[in-house]
């Protein structure tokens, strides 16, 4: 039973003078996840979560609306070292992680409204591959001056994403609402881990997307002319997102890594994050490799051998804290439980520095640094000024005629597709046959077909399949026909 926090609760109120006496602001009576299911509770607010035979009083710092019945809540488990909990909801679905230090974590997730389902989630003993291209460390360049959280994100105070998932892993995670609940998840884990770090930054997520067909691997999202997944580039540009992360079905993730602070670092801005594998916070793990960071000394995984990625004190951390626990942060591997907390020698976990400073046997492990310098840059990845498609602030599963993952009015807004009629769908989905979108099936379509005759779209399931209107998946003689017969205007 965990019940040491209840005590804790007790010992917040020092003697108060006699007289006056004010009237005593009420404590406001604890609310359960029901509350956190059907509205946001307030900031302030002590949440009792039930977790399996154990009750854990909680206190809610941070409301973070998103959207429409869409919203975070995050904060504290007062009494244990680090203890944390984070919960989305997004319409009827929900997906908590509740951190209670060495005495584990748990998994709360819950899709199309039905019953709460809460799990032990069992520390898993690595979690990741970094990218292979993993250069050697870069100069030990000056710690940049802090910007603070502002108002323009493209300082530094804030790092753009777009979030990327196959049909098929939405499914795997209960539904679409499912999982932007999760997404929103891993994004306020990440960002508790930034603040508790006095990392003077954070992620938004500025666009989900949902894709069909297979989960390909990291280089074929990273790559920009390989033929696949290539639209996820026009996208990220669209929403000016500095790093691209895609959900994957898997227990792990991997990512590409900052390997030198250079503008063309950003074609490495790519990360898979597994969907089993975020109750482990490898959101912020894979997150952290494209700031920079790498693995504790002698966790392998990528990580060079003498450490550091984007600066030789680019290191994870594990330790003992007073306590006798062991840890790790966030991107150290096992032993030792995980804390969302980064690296530094000047930050604390359990009575113990989180990190260590440089000496002559070991170039120290500092990751808290190493994101406080690296965010300048990463943040201009992509300026917050030229994102045409983020006003429009459309659903993960806004209509997408053509199914190539980018949502119609994107591809209208930034002249991708034509939609000559203005009524909001595109002009080559009203008229298939119109491959140029010139509002005619004429010569030149038809010599665009040709150069497809034959062909099939068995290659990538889901995916558009231009010439195939009678949608056998083979682009042959009856379709022929079909274009023939709509020769001439297209018809509304
Ligand atoms: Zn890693």
């Amino acid at each position: 039973m965990l019940q040491f926090c209840l005590v804790t609760c007790l010992l917040v109120n020092a003697p108060v003078p006699r007289v006056p006496t004010p009237t005593p602001t009420p404590t406001p009576l604890p609310v359960s996840i029901d509350a956190v299911r059907s509205t946001a509770p307030a900031e302030g607010r002590p949440l009792l979560l039930e977790l399996g035979d154990a009750r854990v009083l909680c206190t809610i710092e941070r409301v973070r609306a998103h959207g429409d019945e869409r919203y975070t809540v995050s904060g504290r488990v007062p009494g244990a070292p680090g203890g944390t909990f984070a919960i989305a909801r997004c319409r009827d679905a929900l997906h908590g992680i509740v951190r209670i230090g060495t005495l584990g974590t748990w998994e709360l997730r819950s899709a199309d409204g039905a019953p709460l389902v809460t799990r032990r989630v069992p520390e898993q003993p690595t979690e990741c591959t970094c990218g292979a291209h993993l250069s050697a460390n870069g100069p030990a360049a000056p710690l940049l001056p802090l910007a603070g959280p502002g108002s323009d994100p493209d300082d530094g105070s804030a790092i753009d994403l777009l979030v990327v998932f196959r049909d098929a892993v939405a499914a795997h995670v209960g539904g679409v609402n499912a999982m932007i609940a999760l997404i929103d998840l891993g994004a306020e884990e990440n960002n508790i881990a930034w603040a508790a770090s006095g990392i003077a930054s954070e992620i938004r997520v500025v666009h989900m997307q949902q894709y069909p067909g297979p989960v390909l691997g990291l280089g074929d999202l990273a790559g920009t002319d390989d033929g696949l997944y290539d639209d996820v580039h026009v996208l990220r540009n669209a929403y000016a997102a500095d790093q691209v992360v895609e959900i994957v079905d898997s227990n792990g993730g991997v990512a590409m890594g900052l390997v030198e602070l250079d503008p063309e670092q950003q074609s490495r801005m790519f990360c898979q994050v597994g969907d089993g594998a975020i109750p482990n916070a490898t959101f912020a793990h894979e997150v952290g490799h494209n700031m920079g960071c790498c693995h504790a000394f002698g966790d392998g995984g990528g990580c060079p051998s003498e450490g550091g990625l984007l600066f030789p004190f680019s290191n994870g951390h594990r330790f003992f804290g007073t306590s006798g626990a062991q840890w790790r942060t966030v991107m150290a591997y096992s032993p030792g439980t995980r804390f969302l907390g980064f690296s530094s020698p000047t930050g604390e976990h359990d009575g113990v520095p989180t990190g260590f400073p440089p000496d002559e046997s070991s170039p120290g492990a500092d990751n808290t640094a190493t994101i406080d310098t690296s965010r300048v840059l990463v943040a201009t990845f992509r300026s917050s000024q030229l994102a045409p498609c983020r006003a429009l602030d459309l659903p993960p599963d806004a209509p997408d005629c053509n199914r190539n993952g980018m949502p119609d009015a994107c591809e209208i807004e930034i002249g991708h597709l034509l939609d000559l009629d203005d009524d909001g769908v595109p002009d080559v989905c009203e008229c298939p046959m119109d491959f140029d979108g010139n509002g005619m099936v004429g010569f030149d379509d038809l010599v665009e077909f040709l150069a497809l005759y034959g062909g099939t779209c068995a290659h990538l399931p889901g995916a558009p399949c231009f010439g195939d209107f009678d949608e056998d998946e083979f682009i042959g003689f009856t379709d022929l026909v079909i274009l023939l017969s709509q020769w001439g205007p297209c018809l509304d």
